[in-house]
């Protein structure tokens, strides 16, 4: 078995991230003992989970001697944001193929880093993150051909390497609540491409954790595919780990329901949670991502599901850019001018 203390890394992002409490949040919902997990700051260009992700990737693009990184996601892509500052960082060209719903999108949040960043921009019509896999392929193939050395991802940076930098997340974890002489009964974590939900059952079964990990589905309103895409990154993962075929998989626990009028698109519960999360801790969430996985803690907080004897962690996965691409509906959703 390879450790995963051995993997090649480049130092990007700022670690540990806090474990924080969350006192007047967990009061405010009469509810369990609170604590986020702030990978919002992990502090390459306004933070977020993809840059653990990038720490493996890059590394790997560095050894294999590339110059040209590729990748896609949607528009307002986290993901693709800390690509691009990553490789300007480093020194590559970086290469985007972003889905949109719109033929041209305001230049704003994620979008408008990107360029500033100096990224090459691909714009392609589609409503789904994955939806460019072919275009990036041509334009793999078109830095080769004119000499260059691509190294091209998926969305998310959701390979079995990249994914890996969440296994190392559970390892940080663990020490912290250690050190606090704290134990966790859940983890709930926003999950899109299952990498880093992957990444976590990963260190589950390398670390056994007391913890069971809910993932909370911001892409689609049933599981079938999303469990699907994690099942599968977490066999590569633990593939490229050398774990005996043997091991026990943890169980994957994905929860539906939260998505609302789909992926991106500001829900009911994820514009309560931003307000109450801003209104209570000082901490943004996101429309795309957190406010939902935050907006399904608080209904399992609700339903007691998550009893107020239990602790709970809220992996903070970032995302905050897209506040302000989506501003206008979350002042009416959330009801921001009238207080
Ligand atoms: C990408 C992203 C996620 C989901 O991570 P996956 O590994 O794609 O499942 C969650 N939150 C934010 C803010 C993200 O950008």
């Amino acid at each position: 078995m390879r450790d995963l203390h051995n993997f090649p890394r480049v130092s990007l992002a700022h670690l540990p991230t806090p474990l924080e409490d969350a006192p007047r949040l967990s009061a405010a919902l009469g509810g369990p003992r609170i604590l986020i997990k702030r990978d919002d700051l992990t502090g390459l260009a306004l933070g977020g989970n993809k840059v653990r992700k990038l720490e493996l990737l890059l590394a790997d693009a560095l050894a294999q001697g590339a110059d040209t990184v590729l990748t896609t996601g949607a528009v307002d892509s986290n993901h693709c944001r800390v690509t691009a500052a990553a490789a300007a960082r480093l020194g590559l060209r970086c290469v985007l193929v972003l889905a949109a719903r719109h033929e041209a999108p305001p230049l704003q949040g994620n979008l408008l880093l990107d360029r500033l960043f100096g990224a090459e921009v691909h714009l392609f019509p589609a409503p789904v993150p994955t939806a460019g896999n072919n275009r990036l392929l041509e334009l793999t193939a078109a830095v080769r051909a004119r000499g260059g050395k691509p190294y091209m991802f998926p969305a998310g940076g959701s390979t079995a390497l990249g994914v890996l930098g969440y296994a190392l997340t559970v390892e940080e974890l663990l020490g912290q609540l250690a050190a606090r002489h704290l134990t966790a009964d859940y983890l709930v974590v926003a999950s899109g491409t299952g990498g880093t939900h992957a990444g976590l059952l990963l260190g589950t079964t390398l670390f056994s954790p007391s913890f069971t990990t809910l993932a909370v589905n911001v892409i689609e309103a049933d599981n079938v595919a999303l469990s699907e895409r994690t099942r599968a990154v977490y066999t590569e993962g633990a593939a490229l780990l050398g774990l005996p075929e043997n091991s026990a998989r943890p169980a994957f626990t994905v929860r539906a329901g939260y998505v609302g009028g789909g992926y991106g698109v500001l829900s009911p519960g994820g514009a309560e949670a931003i307000r109450l999360l801003a209104r209570t801790e000082g901490i943004l969430l996101d429309p795309v991502y957190t406010g939902k996985a935050m907006a399904g803690l608080i209904d399992l907080v609700r339903t007691g599901e998550l009893a107020a004897d239990k602790t709970v962690i809220f992996l903070h996965t970032g995302g905050a850019p897209a506040l302000f691409t989506q501003a206008d509906t979350l002042a009416q959703q959330a009801a921001l001018v009238s207080h």
